[in-house]
């Protein structure tokens, strides 16, 4: 494992560790904010599944705490695998009606330090697909470079 890759899992537990923080913690909260159990005869039924109120709460928060997971994970699948910023600037390569000959459809993202490209399929045909990262040296570099090809130097400011 290189060290940016695990720069980049890193940051992705730090976000799981975070969420779960976050997510403990707003239970925490709801259940010392929530009023005691009521006596019911002689018994104190536990708040869940007897207190209305209290229950909603918790499926609100078990739907936020899965939500927030699940952000964690696309936002992932969006980032740089190098300089962990979001990928910008998607645009649709490949062909529906012209497979064959220019590609599956897919939607291509970059990162815009040049770092490498992400294509996220459109058609999922032998299950669902993971996206493909490909790792570039530096894609600005051609633009960058001086007018003719001929010269071989890089401008510097
Ligand atoms: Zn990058």
């Amino acid at each position: 494992m290189s060290p940016t890759d695990m720069r980049y899992w890193a940051f992705f537990a730090a976000k799981i560790l975070g969420a779960g923080a976050f997510s403990y913690g707003a239970l925490r909260l709801m259940q010392w904010a929530w009023p005691e159990q009521q006596q019911f005869i002689y018994s104190y039924p536990p708040r869940f599944g007897h207190d209305l109120g209290y229950t909603l709460g918790i499926l609100l928060w078990f739907v936020l705490s899965w939500g927030l997971l699940y952000y964690c994970i696309w936002d992932q699948r969006y980032r740089c695998r190098v300089c962990l910023r979001k990928m910008r600037m998607p645009i649709v390569v490949g062909s529906w009606s012209r497979m064959l000959q220019m590609g599956r459809p897919e939607i291509e993202y970059i990162c815009t330090y040049g770092h490498g490209k992400l294509n996220v399929s459109e058609v999922q045909i032998s299950g669902k697909e993971h996206p493909e990262w490909k790792p570039q040296a530096d894609m600005w570099d051609e633009l960058a470079g001086v007018g003719s090809p001929g010269d071989g130097e890089r401008r510097d400011g």
